[in-house]
């Protein structure tokens, strides 16, 4: 290969890389766009999952207590609700 040849080729290299960073920037720029508001989607509805009536806990027994309750209906433990 001469000299020549290898710098055309460099240069052809670089061209294409260019040409498929823009590409890349164009395609990514659209769906990653897509993506966010898809996970964004995703992560509320597994938030919902997660806690579909944000329904308190017994620090106790895991049993579900309703707001404001003092007390725990299932084992009676003593219920603190700090937060509200
Ligand atoms: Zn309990």
């Amino acid at each position: 290969m001469s000299d020549e040849d290898y710098e055309s080729l460099v240069a052809e290299h670089r061209k294409s890389q260019k040409e498929i960073d823009a590409r890349i920037k164009s395609i990514s720029g659209v769906s990653m766009q897509e993506i966010t508001t898809e996970l964004e989607k995703e992560i509320e509805q597994a938030k919902n999952k997660i806690a579909p009536q944000k329904t308190p806990a017994c620090p106790e027994c895991k049993a579900p207590v309703k707001p404001g309750d003092r007390f725990c209906a299932s084992c009676g433990a003593k219920l603190e609700w700090k937060m509200q």
